[in-house]
């Protein structure tokens, strides 16, 4: 299995699965089933390599334990996601990574931290500071991002797999 496996994670809402479909297709979608689950695949250059990478969406939302930890296994980088609209997204974030701790058992392992929805400025309540210090915290990478510009989405991804490459 060649293919570098990504998976989202984060609170509902946050667009987790518009960021997917904006990296892989280029598109914004203002409205996305949020009960699909399904994986997506995209191939990109980096460093003068060619690497097939795999996104997982919305995977392992109402799965046992044994599944998800099968499932975490298997991934090779976590996207882990709020938005800088919404408080309680990030309040969760270090529940999200304190599940993929206890499923990986490792502590080195790639995760990126992203802020997204950063187009909406005007419904921000939570700094980009704020943000960068949690990241520094879990000595994560950090970017804000937006799925319906593309801000940041491919840098998001490439330093990801840049990361995934050290390990
Ligand atoms: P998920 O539950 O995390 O997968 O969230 P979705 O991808 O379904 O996104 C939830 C809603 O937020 C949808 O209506 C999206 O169009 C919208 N959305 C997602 N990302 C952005 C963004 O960066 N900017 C703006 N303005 N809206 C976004
Ligand atoms: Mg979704």
């Amino acid at each position: 299995d060649p293919f570098v496996k990504i998976a989202t994670t984060g609170a509902g809402g946050v667009g987790k699965s518009t960021f997917t479909i904006q990296f892989c297709y280029s598109k914004f979608i203002e409205e996305y089933d949020p009960t699909i689950e399904d994986s997506y695949r995209k191939q990109v250059e980096i460093d003068n390599e060619i690497i097939d990478i795999e996104i997982f969406d919305n995977y392992y939302f109402d799965w046992g334990n044994y599944f998800k930890y099968e499932f975490y296994k298997r991934i090779h980088g976590f996207i882990v996601v709020y938005s800088i609209t919404d408080e309680y997204s990030f309040d969760k974030l270090e529940n999200f990574l304190n599940e993929i701790y206890k499923y990986r058992e490792v502590e080195e392992f790639p995760i990126i931290i992203i802020g997204n929805k950063n187009d909406l400025e005007d419904r921000r309540v939570i700094k980009k500071e704020e943000g960068e210090e949690f990241a520094i915290k879990h000595g994560c990478p950090f970017y804000e991002t937006s799925a319906k510009t593309r801000y940041n989405i491919e840098e998001t991804i490439f330093t990801l797999l840049r990361e995934i490459r050290k390990y």
